[in-house]
């Protein structure tokens, strides 16, 4: 088979593939959304049918010979062909032993977690989740099993799979040096005698008018709604589902429209990301090669670095006064600045400020560490939650819902949480970078988010599904990781905000 040959037959299948993967997008965006409860179950069997169909189209002889022929022949490929050959090469190492059976068992392991998860969730009773947690360990030390090459630390490979390249052996000395500096830092803004406004916060704010909110603030940061829509859902996420359609949801929380704020421009985040990608990409098959770590440093870029910044409060609060005047109406721009970046040891992640936010995941860490390992007992594991936030943030959760049942992420495996502190490292180091060649506060400030995403687009967006976070973190800002400018930028920010000396 020549290269040509081999191009064209495996283009046409990911076509179909593609196809399959949508279609349970959809499905699963129904899931999340609008499904009812009872009709859960069977809409979670639709969605693992089509994900296994798209997996044996993968796993079919002639188009694994395909794609091995054109990795074989990747040196006379253009730069987007070789790097999908790579990507196909990468993936058949590390499934050609996994069957459509071990995938469709894992697909259904995972949905029946998810169903069990909202029960447990629900009935704030750990013990629902149990059997389904242990379910999701068992398919994922057995995938482990089959694959090459595999690590014999077996949390790296699941890491792996969402950070191409990342080990647990860097992410102890990442999350270390997180831990030296914001444990004692956070204790002085505990000490701080400032004081912040925030009675503000919890006044009642209707659903519309949030949604004009969300809707301006989309806009705002350069969304398009004529590729992208928006939804509502208990736990808001995006789903890029092709090129010319976008789904990001948030919910309203009549008591609370901070989280809506921020969780729109975080999912607007991830969203402009997809939006923004070189045109290729979606030719080759190549638009979901970016790790979650690459991803989270979109979504949380535009979230904490501008959308937490006292320009971006200084666009956005005119617009809130017109939309809530009542609630803003005795609230000045300096008052909502210092309110949203209010810092207070929270037992729920997704509430947490932008401080304390990195303790929730280093907790994380630790505990599914020694799940992977094998050191707790399942039963136990409520126990060690609430005994590691009372160690890292001196709070306890009462139950399982503020506790271990909060996040949907253990349905799906291990290794997802460190992404989102790595995100947190990258957007710090290529802000820097941005800072040399644009004044962001003042393009902020004036509303042009065309300077902003033109600068993200040619320097952070452009190679992401490329090259492996290593080296793209490097391509951006001529360094090697380092979770400094991160720890420099909060130790900067906070210092000010809580007037430490
Ligand atoms: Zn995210």
């Amino acid at each position: 088979m020549t290269t040509p040959e081999a191009l064209a037959y495996v283009t046409k299948v990911l076509e179909q593939v593609d196809l399959y993967r949508h279609a349970a997008s959809v499905v699963q965006y129904d899931m999340e959304t609008v499904c009812p409860p009872k009709g859960m179950s069977r809409q979670g069997e639709v969605g693992a049918f089509l994900a296994n169909q798209a997996f044996r189209l993968t796993k079919d002889d002639a188009f694994i010979e395909a794609a091995e022929a054109l990795y074989s022949g990747r040196d006379g490929l253009n730069e987007f062909e070789r790097a999908l050959a790579d990507k196909l090469h990468r993936e058949y190492l590390r499934t050609r032993r996994m069957t459509a059976e071990d995938q469709h068992e894992q697909a259904r392991v995972s949905n029946q977690a998810y169903v069990d998860w909202i029960s447990a969730k629900e009935a704030d009773n750990f013990s629902l989740f149990a059997h389904s947690l242990e379910e999701v360990r068992r398919v994922e030390m057995k995938s482990i099993t089959l694959m090459d090459n595999a690590s014999p630390i077996a949390y790296d490979n699941l890491l792996d799979t969402y950070e191409r390249g990342m080990t647990s052996a860097e992410l102890d000395r990442l999350f270390g040096a997180c831990r030296e500096r914001l444990v004692p830092l956070l204790r002085r803004i505990m000490a701080s005698k400032k004081k912040i406004r925030r009675d503000f916060l919890t006044r009642p704010v209707n659903d519309r008018a949030q949604e004009a909110m969300a809707r301006y603030l989309l806009t705002t940061i350069g969304f398009d709604f004529s590729r992208g829509a928006l939804g509502t859902t208990e736990h808001p996420f995006t789903d890029g589902m092709g090129q010319f359609d976008e789904r990001v949801t948030t919910n309203y929380d009549p008591k609370h429209f901070l989280t809506c704020l921020y969780s729109v421009i975080h999912e607007g985040g991830h969203a402009l990301f997809d939006m923004n990608q070189p045109a290729e990409n979606w030719k080759y098959y190549m638009t979901d090669v970016k790790t979650m770590g690459q991803h989270e440093s979109v979504s949380r870029f535009y979230e904490n670095r501008i959308g937490r910044s006292e320009a971006f409060i200084g666009l956005i609060y005119p617009k809130l006064r017109e939309l809530f005047p009542e609630l803003m109406a005795d609230v000045s721009a300096r008052e909502l600045y210092e309110a949203v970046n209010y810092v207070e040891p929270s037992l729920i992640r997704t509430e947490a400020d932008e401080f304390t936010y990195t303790f929730h995941i280093m907790i994380r860490y630790e505990i599914e560490k020694e799940i992977v390992r094998g050191n707790v007992s399942t039963a136990d594991l409520p126990r060690l939650w609430n005994d590691t936030y009372e160690k890292y943030l001196g709070i306890r959760p009462s139950g399982d819902r503020d506790g271990i049942l909060q996040d949907v992420h253990w349905t799906g495996g291990f290794g997802y949480f460190p992404t989102y502190a790595l995100g947190n490292m990258y957007n710090a180091m290529y802000y820097n970078r941005m800072k040399e060649e644009l004044d962001i506060d003042k393009a902020v400030s004036e509303g042009r988010f065309d300077l902003i995403n033109g600068w993200m687009r040619e320097h952070v967006f452009q190679k992401a599904d490329r090259l492996a976070p290593r080296d793209w973190i490097r391509d951006i800002t001529g360094r090697d990781l380092t979770p400094d400018d991160f720890l420099d930028y909060l130790e900067k920010k906070y210092t000010a905000i809580y007037e430490l000396d």
